[in-house]
């Protein structure tokens, strides 16, 4: 089950530069810089968890309860899923944001990349401290 960002156009929350955030423009809705990896291939049932889509927020994890935005954790509760593989882009960002919600989470390492080298590091310490099993 894939998850994407995709903030709309004038996004005005603080994670662009242009707002005095630490990230540039990216995942614009319907833009090419949102689409999936052409690689990917995504049955046609695939069912995608749409994040950041707030224009006064943002928002790293697609499991993100504390604002309850994307409805993923209930529906994984609903289904009875209890175990979650990451990867995704970034590791020391919303891979590391994407907390255990009463989950088994399961981060595929050759299936990310930090924003940094030091950044994935820290990552990693912080998820091995939070349950969160390191694969690669
Ligand atoms: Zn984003």
């Amino acid at each position: 089950m894939p998850s994407r960002d995709w903030h709309p156009k004038g996004h005005v929350n603080v994670s662009f530069r242009e707002k005095g955030g630490d990230w540039p423009p990216h995942c614009i809705q319907d833009t090419d810089g949102a689409a999936f990896h052409p690689g990917l291939n995504l049955p046609a049932h695939a069912v995608i968890v749409t994040k950041g889509v707030r224009f006064d927020q943002d928002q790293n994890s697609a499991l993100d309860q504390a604002l309850d935005q994307t409805g993923f954790a209930e529906y994984l509760n609903r289904e009875g899923i209890k175990r979650l593989w990451i990867g995704g882009l970034a590791l020391d960002v919303c891979v590391l944001a994407t907390r255990d919600a009463g989950i088994e989470t399961l981060v595929i390492l050759e299936g990310t990349k930090p924003v940094t080298p030091q950044g994935g590091k820290a990552a990693i310490e912080k998820m091995k401290q939070n349950r969160a099993a390191i694969l690669s």
